[in-house]
């Protein structure tokens, strides 16, 4: 579905990204972790064309998305894209948070519209709280309508960018499990995060992110302990 090929991304004198490589297929759930300021979320923020890459190329479906001609607006309602906070309308509903763009890009009539709504939020366990304002919810009941918002405009692949950081430890976890569901459900997922928990549950590989580039991709398994490179051993070995 998603073939990154030697993408680049400088700032000024500055390569964030330098020379990255994977592939996304449909149905797969992938994890990016590496230290803070490696890049991931600037990869992220690549692949949708939020940035502009340097150089290199980005194929969605076979098309060539960074070419001068690609279609930007068909490729970001291609990927759905839940942020780390949330960034819910704070004075509409919850079920209006998730009707807004199926009315306003989609052109869906607002009975449609409320039905795709529903059954998103009900993925997610929030469907009784169509009614409530964002400043009533819990972190973690935040991000599920986040994510329901996002599976609404039913998107060939989701892209997260730590969805539990914000999150206290319960609240996390209770995301993870519904990450989880949709990952068993075969949902395309790419996912940046620090939570290691998150990322055992929910992958099928670990895409290891280190100065801008690949250093290693493998299953959460072979990468967590035990490493033979040292960056990565000494990467999680911290951390767990
Ligand atoms: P974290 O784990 O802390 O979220 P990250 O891996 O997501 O880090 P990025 O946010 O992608 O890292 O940033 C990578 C590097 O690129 C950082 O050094 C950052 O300062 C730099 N950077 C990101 N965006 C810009 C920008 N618009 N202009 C200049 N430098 C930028
Ligand atoms: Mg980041």
């Amino acid at each position: 579905l998603l073939e990154v090929r030697n993408l680049v991304k400088t700032f000024g004198t500055k390569t964030v990204l330098d020379g990255v490589t994977f592939d996304l297929e449909e149905g797969q759930t992938k994890v990016i972790m590496g230290p803070s300021g490696c890049g991931k979320s600037t990869l992220l923020r690549c692949l949708n064309r939020l940035e502009e890459p340097t150089s290199g190329s980005v194929r969605f479906d076979g098309k060539e998305m960074t070419a001068p001609t690609a279609d930007v607006r068909a490729l970001r309602q291609l990927i759905g894209f839940v942020f780390q906070n949330f960034a819910l309308y704070r004075h509409l509903t919850v079920l209006d948070n998730v009707t807004l763009a199926l009315r306003q890009l989609k052109k869906m009539p607002a009975a449609l519209a409320e039905e795709r709504a529903l059954h998103e939020l009900a993925r997610m366990d929030m469907a009784e709280k169509r009614d409530a304002y964002p400043a009533s919810l819990s972190g973690g009941q935040s991000q599920r309508v986040a994510i329901a918002r996002a599976l609404a405009m039913e998107p060939r692949v989701l892209f997260f960018d730590e969805p539990t950081s914000a999150l206290d430890p319960v609240m996390a976890r209770e995301v993870v499990t519904l990450i989880n569901r949709l990952y068993l459900e075969n949902v395309t997922i790419l996912c940046v995060t620090h939570d290691l928990y998150l990322a055992q549950y929910i992958s099928d590989s670990i895409i290891f992110l280190d100065q801008g580039k690949v250093r290693a991709e493998d299953k959460a398994e072979n990468l967590l302990s035990g490493h033979a490179d040292p960056v990565i051993a000494s990467f999680f070995g911290r951390k767990s």
